[in-house]
């Protein structure tokens, strides 16, 4: 779906003004995993004072970091409200995902099914990562998928209490209170923690002081948490070098290794992963490691680095952000010049990665749609057509301006400072705003950036690939189409291209004084 910025900024009017409660009411849900066999969760929510302005009980449209519509009402199956006496108090659906309780102040239990995603067979199915799933020996449940929230409760503290077979292990980052119920601030904070529990494995790791868990369930137990764990340790280090300090003070790994690719979901504290099963190896591990660097660097962007959008974020309608190029362009660039810059890749292997990222922009995406374009219009099917290049053009621009800003600073300062800058600047709970934070950036480092911008962010030129990285000494060969084919390093730099092919490999020249 395209919001027009005026309808845009009343929706996030309308976000704020929710998100303070009507009235002090306590949100307490219970699930019963022990019950599996039909695909359902059976969620009931106790609660109380609730009042007329809580009489809409909303579930999720979309959800953070997605840029996909869900409606996730179209999961649930059913939905009673009950008073104090068990005596029904009618609700009627509204819309997709609305239903109205007609009496909210008599209401004392609520009762929902909803069915699990990964087997409804829907309609524009939500990503598996994001979904939900019941099975014999596990369950995945990402919470917005799940539970919903009285209108005008969305910043109300939540309660969760899970029933599971004693044997299983519960993988999330949500923290549980002494009782074991899982609390949470917010139904913001809730939907950010998935939880991945059954017959899972776990290992842990410390990265500067930061405690890293992993859980792993693998079908046919092939893939373990520690042998994961080994693979990542050098990236999830090279990550706290990154960015000097993690910005965090604990993370959580969750994958799921069964018959299906789907791909991965960030969230502050922690990333849900839908891989294909294979027998472990050093190239699964490779591959598993480039997915959970992109995740793991979003603890910078969005969720440190982020407009008033996300910071205020709509559940009952999709509102895109103009900045997907930041959070998923910078975010693919960062996951592999990270593992550049520790020495972990060899510049061949990284080089090689661009190559593989500009085929597919050429040949499968739509060279007329901007970066800017494709982020506003992630909501709607055009967009969703467009939007797996963010991953591939955005990424490759993000390199771009990395390359322009060493440029321009003599090799002193590239896209990693400033992300470290900007991380300093607003933090997870100081968002920019939509509108200047290209004005920002350009405030923050050179007039030139502006133009740089224009050209490859609003607008849709060709990126000048070959141009900017022969400022490196690297020359890109191209096939007689004009396809990317290899890029050739130069063993005799001038100064300037080696000044610059240093820094971009993370090794800056000293100051001069
Ligand atoms: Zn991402």
């Amino acid at each position: 779906m395209f919001l027009p910025v005026a309808l845009a900024v009343a929706a996030i009017g309308h976000a704020k003004a929710d998100s303070v409660p009507a009235a002090p009411a306590a949100l307490s849900y219970s699930i019963d995993l022990n019950r599996r066999t039909d695909d359902l969760f059976h969620v009931t929510l106790r609660v109380s004072g609730l009042g007329p302005g809580n009489a809409v009980y909303q579930f999720a449209s979309t959800a953070p970091g997605t840029y996909q519509v869900m409606n996730i009402g179209r999961y649930v199956k059913t939905f009673e409200a009950f008073d104090a006496r068990g005596r029904r108090v009618p609700a009627e659906r509204l819309a997709v995902n609305q239903w109205r309780l007609s009496e909210p102040a008599r209401v004392r239990t609520i009762r929902f099914a909803v069915s699990e995603t990964w087997d409804s067979p829907l309609d524009r199915p939500i990503y598996k990562m994001c979904g939900t799933s019941i099975e014999a020996d596990h369950v995945l449940i990402n919470p917005h998928a799940v539970l919903g929230y009285p209108e005008g409760l969305q910043a109300t503290p939540v309660r969760l209490r899970l029933a599971y077979p004693a044997a299983w292990t519960v993988g999330s980052a949500l923290k549980r209170g002494p009782d074991g119920v899982f609390v949470a601030d917010s139904y913001d904070q809730l939907v950010d923690s998935p939880i991945l529990l059954g017959r899972l494995s776990r290992a842990r790791l410390t990265v500067t002081g930061v405690p890293i868990d992993v859980y792993a369930y693998s079908r046919t137990d092939k893939i373990k948490a520690s042998q994961l764990l080994g693979a990542m340790s050098g990236m999830l280090n090279a990550a706290g070098r990154f960015l000097g300090k993690l910005p965090i003070d604990r993370y959580t790994f969750l994958y799921h290794f069964g018959e299906e690719n789907a791909g991965a979901w960030e969230h502050s504290f922690s990333s849900e992963y839908v891989l294909e099963e294979a027998e472990f190896s050093d190239s699964v591990g490779q591959g598993v490691t480039d997915i959970a660097a992109h995740e793991f660097f979003h603890i910078v962007t969005p969720l440190n680095i982020h407009s008033e959008i996300i910071e205020h974020f709509n559940f009952v309608t999709p509102v895109p952000s103009q900045h997907l190029w930041l959070y998923e362009g910078t975010t693919e660039w960062a996951a592999h010049v990270m593992q550049l810059r520790a020495g972990l890749k060899t510049p061949e292997a990284y080089l090689q990665t661009l190559i593989r990222k500009m085929q597919v922009d050429l040949r499968a995406f739509d060279s007329t749609y901007s970066l800017r374009e494709l982020a506003l219009t992630s909501y709607s099917d055009s967009g969703q057509a467009q939007y797996g290049n963010i991953y591939m053009r955005g990424a490759l621009t993000a390199g771009l301006l990395d390359i322009r800003l060493l440029e321009l600073s003599k090799g002193q300062r590239g896209l990693q400072d400033l992300v470290g800058d900007l991380t300093r600047r607003y933090g997870k709970r100081r968002a920019f705003p939509d509108s200047s934070l290209v004005d920002t950036l350009v405030a923050m480092t050179h007039p030139e950036i502006r133009d740089f911008f224009d050209r490859y962010v609003w607008e849709s030129e060709r990126l000048p690939v070959k141009d900017y990285y022969a400022k490196l000494g690297l020359t890109l060969i191209e096939d007689e189409h004009g396809l990317p084919v290899r890029f050739d390093l130069d063993p005799n730099p001038t100064d300037a291209q080696r000044i610059l092919r240093e820094a971009w490999l993370g090794r800056k020249p000293k100051a001069s004084s």
